[in-house]
């Protein structure tokens, strides 16, 4: 069995960015205090901790993402912290994540912040472009980003991980080289790479004059930024992640390898035991589920076996390096791969979008950029 991770949500934001469809809650900077939500998931994570198949193993991973858990003082993660350990089966933890928004460059939180044991940190650039940054709603510029990652760089963290965004409206190749010019300045270990899609829940898919996403240059944005990341020794791992030898993230390889994990906090996913569920996306039931005595999941699906078999199986696939283990599948499930999807599986490797390696099935560069549709083909099986 599988050591189990913790994601912890901190969903506060002082905007909302345009492309974002998060459950976030506003807040301003020099706000409210953030001590009653630290409080009730604090009293979430005591929740859980009666139920006694919570310490059936061990927990090796935190991710502390958001919305903007930087806007977190060090003594307020360093509750939450010790809440965990006091409550949930935390051993030698091996990687503690927490998320920082460009606008907090604050690098005496972060000395506190790597004081506590968190050893990694990924950062939410985006861009390094201040127009494009500032028609997607993004507070931070090329400045703040300088200034963080130098306090990061500073304080100590060897292992710093960027997010970059593919599609922004008027986004150039030109645009790409540039960023990744300056990125270079700094030690980075991994680099996480998405493409803006228009979601429901952001606000540019409610605004009237529709949004042009860089739609049909994306393919050549995404191999301008896969040569330019091999170029200086990343590997791509996985769909959106690139990282250097050692540094391919470790929380987030669980949701990829099937491995169970435990969210809190708003609108948090949990996937235990073959069930996976989500807390209340408002903090309003969030609160008074917990108040009351109640684990706050809005939405909980029992997994069949097929639903199961096409998650792993999709799942997998996003590991570009690795793949879907042949092997592993037959024998977690009980199944003959290869004929059960005979049809789909020549289709796709005749179009050249799936490769088969020594009992491994990968994705080609061609077959990320139409994963989505290639999934979708081993859900429908
Ligand atoms: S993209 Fe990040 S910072 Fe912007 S609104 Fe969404 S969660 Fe907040």
């Amino acid at each position: 069995m599988q050591n189990r991770g913790v994601y912890i949500h901190i969903p506060f934001c002082s905007v909302k960015c345009h492309y974002c469809s998060f459950y976030t809650v506003y807040y301003h900077r020099s706000g409210k205090s953030l001590e009653p939500y630290l409080d009730t998931l604090g009293e979430e994570i005591r929740l859980h901790s009666l139920n006694p198949d919570i310490h059936d193993r061990p927990i090796d991973s935190i991710y502390i993402g958001g919305g903007t858990p930087s806007l977190l003082k060090a003594d307020s993660v360093e509750t939450l912290l010790n809440t965990l350990r006091g409550y949930l089966p935390l051993v030698d933890l091996k990687e503690l994540t927490i998320e920082i928004n460009p606008e907090d460059g604050d690098q005496q939180k972060f000395r506190e912040y790597r004081s506590l044991g968190i050893n990694r940190v990924s950062i939410g650039v985006q861009s390094m472009q201040d127009k494009l940054l500032e028609i997607s709603g993004r507070n931070h510029r090329r400045q703040e980003i300088h200034k963080t990652l130098l306090g990061l760089q500073q304080a100590g963290f060897e292992n710093i991980s960027v997010d970059l965004l593919l599609g922004m409206p008027g986004q150039t190749e030109e645009h790409l080289r540039e960023d990744l010019k300056l990125l270079w300045d700094y030690p980075l270990r991994h680099i996480s790479l998405y493409i803006l899609t228009l979601e429901e829940r952001s606000p540019w898919f409610h605004q009237e004059k529709k949004i042009e996403i860089a739609e049909d240059t994306v393919a050549d944005l995404y191999g301008e930024l896969v040569a330019g990341l091999n170029e200086k020794g990343f590997q791509q791992y996985e769909i959106s992640n690139f990282a250097q030898p050692g540094f391919e993230g470790y929380h987030n390889a669980k949701y990829w390898n099937y491995d169970e994990y435990l969210g809190l906090g708003t609108a948090a996913y949990s996937f235990l035991g073959k069930e996976r569920f989500n807390n209340f996306q408002s903090m309003t039931r969030y609160r008074k589920a917990v108040e009351s005595g109640q684990i706050p999941i809005e939405k909980k699906e029992i997994l069949s076996w097929e639903k199961q078999l096409a998650e792993f199986i999709f799942l997998s696939l996003r590991k570009t390096r690795d793949g879907l283990n042949i092997k592993q599948v037959n024998q977690l499930f009980q199944i003959d791969f290869l004929s059960r999807y005979e049809e789909t599986l020549h289709r796709f490797l005749d179009l050249r979008l799936l490769f088969l390696k020594d009992q491994r099935l990968c994705l080609t560069p061609a077959g990320v950029l139409v994963s989505d549709s290639i999934f979708s083909e081993f859900m429908t099986v």
